[in-house]
């Protein structure tokens, strides 16, 4: 995780750097540092966030057209000023920021320490720069020389720039596992591990490729090499992003934002594939050919995700098992890559991850490519790793997602899934016609519904004032509504520190109904059409053991408003598409109850938001 931006080109570099760290902030936000050249090299770091930085250092020398910033989420050595980035060589002329893990960074402290080398942090990162500057300083090596070698050495995961003060008209950058996307503008470059601190200044970007180094220079030239040293052709993007995306205009919080933009995301995520009215569905990355006959053949999915993405991954298990009948299993991305699972070349591996840079997804992808299986993404970030080394897949378009605790990149992935579940079914004969044309149009109307759902904020925030003081919450779901339920009890956790446990409402039987008090909320997604009577059963034995219910509900709904304390309505709508509405109550509340307990919304303690580390 952890954000980095770099600058060289004939503006001050501090402002753009700053704001690019601003924006990078949701990739870790423990500790920021900039490091800048005019005269000789100025830097300055500290614990906490951007905003404690640049506090720190007004009045103090911020001059310079070349500059490199880091905002840390830190995996080596605790957040403080001292392991802070950038890091400095032994003899102080290369400067580096680094977003990844050195994994044999000890072996390689101690042999550095046998040379007299000595260190001022704990970080991994602090190593790797004492490598480059020994292998420089040894053979009086070009830095981009200096950088491959060092690199051809280490073991782990990094993106990296480096600034070297006997050259500052010149930064060297690679990549291998962490993203980092170069900008070309006129006479200036600009390096980030995202786009978005490239927004307002170019449209042309590079993204770099594993094991690929890029040497930028204040004259306006550029190369692309690999560590093997050999040139690349540069593949020039157009990036089509705005600058309102990128920020928070009228709301408090990234969070609600994205909670209140989903009718749009949603909407945008099914623009071109779907019509109802025509009653097709289309979805680019199934219909590509060698990737359409092995997806509609395919003898099993198999779902690579974690966190959130996950809990989308069990939606589409439902979905693809109900209606196209392939069997799904799914899988936390860190256990299957290193578990030695069975995939075969008729199974079809899909991931799922908001960034497109989740470490853990995209390590399980290329083991599931080398055992010959087709593979599939599902993300966010447009031009992302996942995003290319993937045979085919689908952009969910959600725009970019900044709060830490994902909602609108959450119902993007339900919207792919569902799209995709249902145009399958229907192309191998699993969904009736009239079905399909039902789900069709039911699918049509989730935005204007969403929009409806998204009319219980006051409603909720009224409801979460009366629970800030609880510990523990449980959520009961029930078939589709059950990774709903998990869904639900992370948001609570991620952003309002409550303890909340998500179970399928007929497990509770086997062992969390013995929680159940007085003290205890309970949230009951009681949704379904199928097992309605099973959940108002589940919500009788909460009561019965005087807990305290607070039950989602379907419009209109009268049995459950008799038992439950509490009830929220969302409209109705075909049983596979509830999740899209039913997780709208859920992300409010959490968003409020947090909000109330004074934790910043979005930027959680201990978390950050693109899991680029193992
Ligand atoms: N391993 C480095 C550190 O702990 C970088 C961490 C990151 O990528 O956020 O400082």
């Amino acid at each position: 995780m952890c954000g980095i931006v770099a600058y060289i080109g004939k503006k001050d570099a501090y402002p753009i750097i700053v704001k690019g760290l601003k924006r990078l902030e949701y990739r870790g936000y423990d500790s920021a540092g900039i490091a800048l050249f005019n005269d000789d090299l100025h830097m300055y770091k500290k614990k906490g966030k951007v905003n404690d930085l640049t506090s720190f250092v007004k009045g103090k020398n911020l001059e310079g057209k070349v500059g490199i910033g880091h905002t840390r989420w830190a995996t080596h050595g605790e957040p403080n000023d001292v392991n802070a980035h950038p890091h400095t060589c032994q003899n102080g002329r290369l400067t580096l920021i680094h977003n990844g893990i050195i994994e044999n960074y000890a072996t390689i402290k101690e042999a550095l320490i046998k040379d007299g080398h000595s260190f001022q942090s704990d970080t991994d990162t602090e190593v790797l720069v004492h490598l480059i500057g020994a292998i420089q300083e040894k053979d009086n090596l070009p830095l981009e020389e200096a950088v491959r070698i060092a690199l051809s050495q280490v073991v782990g995961a990094y993106a990296i720039v480096v600034l070297d003060k006997e050259n500052p008209t010149q930064l060297v950058a690679a990549r291998k596992a962490s993203p980092l996307v170069v900008g070309i503008g006129k006479d200036e470059f600009f390096l980030a591990s995202d786009a978005t601190p490239l927004v307002g200044y170019t449209d042309q970007v590079v993204y770099l490729n594993d094991e690929e180094i890029a040497i930028v220079n204040a004259n306006g030239t550029f190369e692309i090499k690999t560590i093997d040293n050999e040139v690349q052709t540069p593949y020039i993007q157009h990036l089509n992003m705005n600058i309102e995306k990128l920020e928070k205009g009228d709301y408090e919080y990234f969070m609600l934002k994205e909670i209140y933009e989903q009718p749009n995301t949603i909407a945008d995520c099914m623009r071109g594939r779907l019509n109802a009215a025509a009653g097709w569905i289309r979805v680019g990355g199934i219909e590509k050919e060698n990737v359409k006959e092995k997806m509609l053949n395919a003898k099993r999915f198999i779902m690579a995700a974690c966190g959130t993405s996950w809990h989308a991954a069990l939606i589409g298990e439902y979905l693809f098992e109900e209606l196209a009948r392939i069997p799904v299993e799914v899988e936390y991305a860190s256990e299957l890559r290193y578990r030695n699972p069975i995939i075969n070349k008729d199974d079809v591996v899909i991931a799922l991850s908001q960034s497109g840079e989740t470490a853990d997804t995209l390590a399980a992808l290329e083991m599931a490519k080398e055992k010959g299986a087709l593979i599939y993404g599902i993300v966010n970030s447009v031009g992302s790793s996942i995003a290319r080394i993937t045979d085919s897949g689908s952009y969910i378009h959600a725009g970019p997602e900044i709060g830490v605790a994902s909602t609108k990149a959450f119902t993007g992935q339900v919207t792919a899934l569902t799209l995709m579940a249902i145009n399958m079914g229907y192309k191998r004969g699993t969904i009736p016609k009239s079905y399909y044309h039902q789900l069709l149009r039911g699918l049509e109307e989730i935005p204007q519904k969403v929009q409806e759902a998204l009319e219980c904020n006051d409603q909720i925030e009224k409801l979460a004032a009366k629970f800030i003081n609880t510990k523990h919450t449980l959520y009961l779901g029930r078939g589709y509504n059950f990774p709903i339920a998990l869904e639900g009890a992370l948001k609570l956790k991620e952003i309002s520190y409550i303890h909340a446990e998500g179970y399928p409402a007929a497990e509770m039987k086997h062992g969390p109904i013995a929680l159940i008090d007085e003290n205890m909320p309970v949230v009951v997604i009681a949704t379904n059409k199928s097992a309605y009577e099973k959940i108002v059963s589940n919500i009788q034995e909460v009561k019965a053991r005087k807990g305290i219910v607070i039950a989602i509900v379907t419009k209109g709904d009268q049995e459950i408003r008799k038992i439950a304390d509490y009830t929220i309505e969302i409209p109705d709508t075909e049983e596979p598409l509830t999740p899209l509405l039913s997780v709208i109550p859920l992300q409010l509340l959490s968003y409020h109850i947090a909000l109330i307990r004074g934790c910043n919304v979005d930027q959680p303690r201990n978390l950050a938001k693109s899991v680029t580390v193992e």
